[in-house]
């Protein structure tokens, strides 16, 4: 459960990757042994494909999970980029706990194996997606794309809970027939077509016979069917020109090789019921701050959050002339959090409009918050769906993270954007080609870095002038925090607070703005 996988090389794969190809059935069972407990009568076919990449993005299946929320740990450094997005859930404490530790220890390994490139930035990006939300069980894949310099690579890991246990994907795996599933599940790879790293896992003789059950199958999931899959990462199985793999073990093949947990999940996928897990009216998650609600089993979609607030009254700007007042806009990424409410709170009752450049994966997560500040006179721009540095993406990944962040904004707001800032304020020639125009900054108050109301404070009021557009994250505390003296201190130096379109009037798609240049 620690560490990272011991992966080297790599093309780039993501979610948009590739159609399924047709599947491979593999007969024979060539991997197996005599004793071999996966081998009944018949013939079980474990039958491998190419695997789509679908992991980072969240299948509906997220929304049912009430009062899910997301801790995000988040460097916007430019020069060594981490975005670790991970979830919280009420009434699995144990899961996000079990979830928090290892995403903290990818995070620290990376830190500790790279350091700053402007050049050739190292990227840790660590996404999540529910795969298994049924009954009490709930599994969360963990996607970790890491870029060291030179190539990057992909990896995944399944986790599971229940509210009492926990555990991961190879435990779904009855622990006596793991070699052998392994074994087959290598079999399958290579009548694929596929060279496989050694055709089993290290023989008693102690010589390499390839990859171990627990480097293997980190990622094994369960269908309404039954039937088990098992993600492979590139370069486990097979070398990384093979890509993404998946392995796909039959229902009555997988049967007998369930642990007592593997048919806990069986059971409660096969049950179609919703997912319900306990959840103690005392207790909230670990990690993570503010996680929706208290109480009682939940089975239904959660409510909105409400945040006490201020009524939100008319923000004035709207018809501002920046060609005349001194504006400046205040913008913040990477939200919305559990924080942002209340610093829309704030920015309310100050009557100070701002702009928000949202993860279209965090959109999904605080629906309610993003329509509130819509309604609050706020305007919501797109900070991509889940925080990769576009300048490693081909055009289409970028084209997904862009579109699928503004069909998100749109569904939940009913208003549209073209306003977009580029994680890391890295973009590529192409990111231009994508309909949107590309706001960046002028002062970088860096709070993500200091942490510091007040250093955050002084740096956003240090150089600030009349046309500015000011960069702050609206998922720390100490910026939360900050806000209100930021805005009092902009107002009485006669600044007015405004929207990024109030400030820039209409935009061109393509076009890259940092300040308002001209009158
Ligand atoms: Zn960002």
């Amino acid at each position: 459960m620690r560490g990272r996988f011991a992966i080297q090389l790599n093309v780039r794969m993501r979610w948009l990757a590739l159609p399924v190809a047709a599947a491979v059935f593999v007969t024979g069972c060539t991997g197996a042994s005599p004793a071999d407990p996966t081998t009944p009568g018949a013939t079980p076919r474990f039958s491998s494909t190419d695997a789509p990449m679908g992991t980072t993005g969240m299948p509906p299946s997220e929304l049912s999970v009430p009062g899910l929320t997301v801790s995000q740990s988040m460097g916007d450094d430019p020069a060594l980029q981490v975005s670790v997005r991970r979830p919280v859930a009420p009434g699995q404490a144990g899961l996000s706990s079990v979830i928090a530790d290892w995403a903290t220890n990818a995070e620290s390994a990376f830190r500790g194996d790279y350091v700053a490139n402007p050049e050739a930035p190292p990227e840790l990006n660590v996404g999540w997606q529910v795969v298994t939300a049924s009954g009490p069980v709930l599994g969360i894949r963990m996607e970790t794309f890491e870029f060291g310099g030179a190539s990057g690579q992909t990896s995944h890991r399944v986790f599971y809970g229940d509210g009492s246990d926990t555990w991961t994907g190879v435990d779904l795996i009855v622990e006596s027939a793991r070699a052998a599933v392994v074994a087959r599940v290598l079999a399958a790879v290579s009548a694929q077509g596929h060279p496989t790293f050694g055709s089993g896992p290290v023989a008693s003789s102690g010589e390499p016979g390839g990859p171990s059950a627990a480097d293997l199958l980190t990622d094994v999931t369960l269908t309404a069917a039954g039937d088990v899959v098992v993600l492979l990462d590139q370069g486990t199985a097979a070398p990384y020109s093979s890509g993404n793999l998946s392995v796909t073990i039959p229902a009555a093949a997988a049967a007998p090789l369930l642990s007592d947990r593997g048919r806990r999940v069986a059971q409660a996928v096969r049950s179609g019921l919703p997912y319900a897990v306990s959840v103690p009216s005392s207790a909230a998650p670990t990690a993570g701050g503010p996680s929706g609600r208290p109480g009682g089993s939940t089975a239904t979609p959660p409510a909105p959050p409400t945040p006490p607030s201020p009524v939100p009254g008319p923000v004035p700007g709207s018809g501002v002339d920046c060609g005349v007042l001194k504006c400046v806009a205040l913008t913040f990424d990477d939200g919305p959090g559990p924080l942002t409410g209340r610093l829309l709170d704030s920015l309310v009752s100050a009557g100070a409009p701002a702009t928000f450049f949202v993860l279209g994966q965090n959109v999904r997560i605080h629906p309610d918050v993003v329509a509130r500040m819509v309604r609050s006179g706020m305007v919501v721009a797109n900070h991509t769906w889940d925080h990769r540095d576009l300048k490693r993406l081909t055009l289409e990944e970028s084209r997904s993270e862009v579109d699928r962040t503004a069909a998100e904004i749109t569904r939940v707001t009913g208003t549209s954007t073209i306003l977009m800032r580029p994680p890391y304020g890295s973009y590529a020639p192409q990111t231009t080609t994508l309909g949107q125009s590309i706001i960046l900054w002028d002062v970088d108050t860096e709070d993500w870095k200091n942490r510091s109301a007040a250093v955050t404070t002084s740096r956003a009021l240090a150089t600030v002038r009349s046309g500015s557009i000011i960069l702050m994250h609206d998922i720390h505390a100490s910026t939360v925090e900050a806000v209100p003296g930021i805005v009092a201190a902009l107002k009485a130096r006669g600044f007015t607070l405004v929207t990024i379109p109030q400030l820039l009037g209409s935009t061109t798609p393509g076009k890259v703005y940092t300040r308002r240049t001209a009158g």
